[in-house]
């Protein structure tokens, strides 16, 4: 359920007018619902209760400031996966004891300064890793709190570029191999083993995968209990689906009473981190048509917004909902429209061969859905497009919490080397 609604004929975000926002901000420009991020944390939160259980948001999916606070608020950890999202959520408020840093290769920098920052647990995803990590820990005098991230080699049946635990992927050390790495760091004297994470993939809509996933980490734990190897934190990853096209992925409650059921007995803290279930339908992209191309066979809407803004449409031929910002009567006529950006590839198509108002016009506003993760934080400046602004609604006030970037900003980033003549 998410907070966008036709009120008298116009789209809201919560009680504000999408035109109202356009008029003041610009287009395009994403925007995300307070209500809707809250409800959606909850709902998930309230999946593990009597469990002991933290619930660390995948800052990748959505790493705006405003949208950490809002979920730090009501008690949210954060995953992050590279040191700058990790100052991200320490500037939001987010306390450290909350956050686990994940991801395939941390530089010495990026160890140093989660060692510094004191947090939570850092996922180990190689031996180099380990051993770098070990390093780096022992020369500060320090210990590293660390998790392995074991690939359980299963097929989490969702897009080739987000399945994660499969053998062939680059992520975590295979099961078949982990009793002995954690054996390797036990031993290490810059290294305290206290968990065992997975992440098998992202917007998975089945819980099969999962449970079988689950289901071999509890026999790891067990095999590692009777080596002398105590694991006390269960990271189980995000990945959960959402419904970008009318899928039905399992609710929350029913995968918190999976996860009661395969691990529920081990007696371990456990850590979630679930991104686009959080945060994917909390946005949507607001952007203004340009202009109607009538092509020999077809229709074309030119968006005011392209791929660098949301790229996932080009990236994983993912499907996004697009509606009218005026809401279209039950009798009005329909075209059937490819929606495309401005940017000169094919790939910077929206939508192909959807049903928008025979009537739609150049300045007419359209309302991208499910847009909330994996949106703005993938958004590049191709083209020498200015980055897309960001707005947070709550109840009838928004705010901009990221202003549009001046593109003179972008362009004078370039330095002209001296040789080419640097007046
Ligand atoms: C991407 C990622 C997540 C979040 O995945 P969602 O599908 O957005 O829930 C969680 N944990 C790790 C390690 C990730 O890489």
């Amino acid at each position: 359920m998410n907070h966008f609604e036709y009120i008298d004929g116009v789209l809201h975000a919560e009680g504000v007018s999408i035109p109202e926002m356009a008029d003041k901000v610009g287009t395009p420009f994403f925007c995300y619902s307070t209500a809707t991020l809250e409800r959606h944390y909850k709902v998930y939160a309230d999946a593990f209760e009597g469990l002991d259980a933290t619930v660390c948001f995948a800052v990748k999916a959505n790493s705006n400031q405003a949208v950490l606070k809002t979920l730090g608020n009501l008690g949210a950890g954060a995953d992050v996966v590279s040191v700058g999202e990790m100052r991200r959520a320490l500037r939001a408020g987010i306390d450290p004891a909350k956050i686990i840093f994940s991801g395939v290769g941390k530089a010495d920098a990026e160890m140093r300064e989660a060692l510094e920052a004191d947090i939570a647990q850092i996922n180990v995803e190689s031996i180099p890793e380990l051993v770098e990590l070990n390093r780096v820990a022992i020369e500060m005098g320090k210990k590293a709190r660390i998790a392995l991230r074991i690939n359980p080699h299963v097929d989490a049946k969702t897009h080739e570029k987000i399945a994660t635990g499969k053998a062939e992927n680059k992520f975590g050390i295979d099961w078949t191999r982990a009793i002995e790495v954690y054996r390797d760091a036990a031993a290490m004297d810059g290294i305290e083993v206290t968990g065992i994470a997975m992440h098998i993939g992202s917007q998975l809509t089945d819980l099969t995968p999962f449970r079988e996933a689950f289901t071999r980490l509890a026999g790891l734990v067990e095999q590692l209990r009777s080596e002398g190897i105590h694991i006390r934190n269960l990271d189980l990853g995000g990945g959960l689906g959402i419904a970008y096209q009318g899928e039905t992925p399992p609710l929350p409650d029913a995968y918190g009473q999976m996860v009661r059921e395969t691990v529920g007995h081990l007696g371990c803290h456990i850590t979630l981190e679930p991104g686009r279930l959080i945060a994917g339908n909390a946005g949507i992209m607001v952007s203004r048509v340009m202009y109607i191309k009538d092509g020999e066979a077809k229709r074309f809407v030119i968006l005011d917004a392209a791929m660098n803004d949301l790229i996932r449409p080009t990236l994983y031929s993912a499907y996004h909902e697009i509606i009218p910002v005026e809401e279209q009567g039950e009798e009005d006529v329909q075209a059937t429209v490819d929606v495309v950006g401005p940017v000169c590839e094919t790939g910077d198509t929206f939508g192909k061969d959807r049903k928008l108002p025979d009537d739609l016009k150049a300045g007419d506003l359209v309302a991208v859905m499910s847009a909330g993760a994996y949106g703005a934080v993938m958004s590049s400046t191709y083209n020498t497009r200015a980055l897309t602004p960001e707005v947070l609604v709550k109840g009838n006030n928004f705010a901009i919490v990221r202003p549009r970037q001046e593109i003179d900003q972008l362009i004078n980033m370039d330095q002209i080397p001296a040789w080419l003549g640097n007046e």
